[in-house]
């Protein structure tokens, strides 16, 4: 059967646009070489929130890379390999540090991730899966109380969006997070949020409700894309698949694909990874995360998840044990009481560009190619919208939302 619609790429993702789409009725095909949900979308730390409307690149960022690079965490890091484009994606980076490009790309985060909660709530309820989601808050917090303050950049586009917070000294923090250490002297609660209680089973639960809207999934490695006459064919090892319309949603290994159709696109490979005790005798009510080490914990089905690091590397290049081990100290200290007993570890690549937003719309030259990739740390928040923004763009149904933060092309 021909598919008007093929979505390349079963992440969260690609599946929220596939739901997008079955939901008004569209022949929906994915493929993807894993099954739902295996890569990024599987093990990132839950977190979904419509406050999330701050970029990393902030007024003065430049003054903390030495710190997060050489000093006591190290979140930040860069492969050998990897400098020769880091360097001109970091200058582009640095660049959209100034407050005015700070205040344009929290309004076009805030679009994506305002209505995300209200979005999975109600694919969740459809898909049979609402337990997956739990009300929760993002509880920033610091062991030196003095760096906690409500009067920062961030704090303040969040409120101006509408965000609650609220500033807790040490007791405050204890009787909501009773099991972190005491270390902690201070936090930003940001309230109104939610967070996944397993990202892995959100993709699949969301993947088994667009089965039931009659969305065809495929396990194949997709080659390359060929422009033909009557449309576009997906060449896959083993088969080749025809469609009047291609949404690329293949997270970090987009930008190969596009290559070989001419198109180029500053995307980087921000791998993160994951440590999680399935036993931990610990719990994190909310998503917590500790500002000294960038590194967030929240109690899941699968037990405590404790995430973090931002590691550019080539797509290919092997996963860094130094990072699980620092992940591992990190999650003792913040939780004393942890049993580490059963830990299993994960990496998983951001696919992300300068600016943090997402390449969504038309491939511009490229008729019936859409791109929705590079949502960089957001993609879980930002999947529902983003899809919906698809779906709408292929159905002639797009509302005057400004989609030019978005363009694909826009760092040409
Ligand atoms: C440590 C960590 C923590 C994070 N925490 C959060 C968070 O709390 N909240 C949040 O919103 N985001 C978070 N993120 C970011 C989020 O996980 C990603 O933005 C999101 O998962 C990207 O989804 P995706 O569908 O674009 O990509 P992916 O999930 O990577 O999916 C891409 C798919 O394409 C398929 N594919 C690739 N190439 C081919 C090919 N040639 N043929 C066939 N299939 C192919 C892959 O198999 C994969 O299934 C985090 C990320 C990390 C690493």
């Amino acid at each position: 059967m021909d598919h008007p619609v093929t979505v390349l790429g079963a992440g969260i993702v690609g599946i929220c646009t596939a739901v997008a789409l079955a939901e008004r009725g569209y022949a929906v095909r994915v493929i993807d070489r894993k099954g739902p949900g295996q890569e990024t979308s599987y093990g990132n730390a839950g977190v979904i929130s419509p406050w999330s409307v701050v970029p990393q690149a902030l007024p003065g960022t430049w003054r903390n890379i030495p710190k997060l690079m050489f000093g006591t965490y190290k979140p930040l890091s860069v492969h050998g390999r990897a400098w020769p484009r880091m360097l001109s994606w970091g200058l582009r980076f640095l660049r959209n540090g100034s407050e005015d490009r700070v205040r344009h790309i929290s309004d076009a985060m805030s679009l994506l991730c305002s209505p995300s909660v209200d979005m999975y709530r109600r694919y969740l309820v459809d898909a049979g899966a609402d337990h997956l989601l739990k009300p929760a808050m993002y509880v920033h917090a610091f062991r030196d109380g003095s760096r906690a303050t409500l009067n920062a950049i961030d704090c303040a586009i969040r409120r101006e969006k509408g965000a609650d917070l609220e500033l807790v000294g040490a007791d405050g923090l204890r009787r909501i997070e009773p099991a972190l250490s005491h270390d902690f002297q201070a936090a930003i609660l940001i309230k109104g949020q939610a967070r996944a209680m397993s990202p892995g089973k959100i993709c699949k639960a969301l993947a088994n409700y667009a089965a039931t809207l009659g969305v065809e999934f495929e396990t194949a490695a997709i080659q390359s894309l060929e422009r033909r006459e009557a449309g576009w064919t997906v060449i896959c090892d083993g088969a080749d698949y025809r469609a009047d319309t291609i949404v690329i949603a293949l997270g970090v290994w987009s930008r190969d694909l596009l290559s070989k159709l001419g198109v180029s696109v500053p995307l980087m490979a921000e791998r993160g990874y994951h440590v999680e005790y399935p036993a931990p005798q610990v719990i994190a009510e909310n998503s917590v995360m500790d500002t000294d080490a960038k590194v967030v914990a929240s109690s899941m089905e699968g037990g405590l998840r404790v995430s973090g690091h931002a590691e550019f590397a080539p797509i290919d290049a092997p996963a860094n044990r130094k990072k699980t081990d620092m992940l591992r100290r990190v999650a003792g200290a913040i939780f004393p009481g942890l049993d580490k007993t059963g830990e299993t570890a994960w990496m998983g690549r951001r696919p992300s560009f300068p600016d943090n937003l997402p390449a969504l719309g038309p491939v511009e030259g490229h008729d019936g190619l859409i791109a929705n990739f590079g949502h960089s740390h957001y993609g879980l928040m930002m999947a529902p919208k983003s899809g919906q923004i698809v779906a709408a763009l292929i159905s002639g149904s797009m509302q005057n939302e400004d989609l030019s933060p978005f363009n694909p092309v826009r760092f040409r």
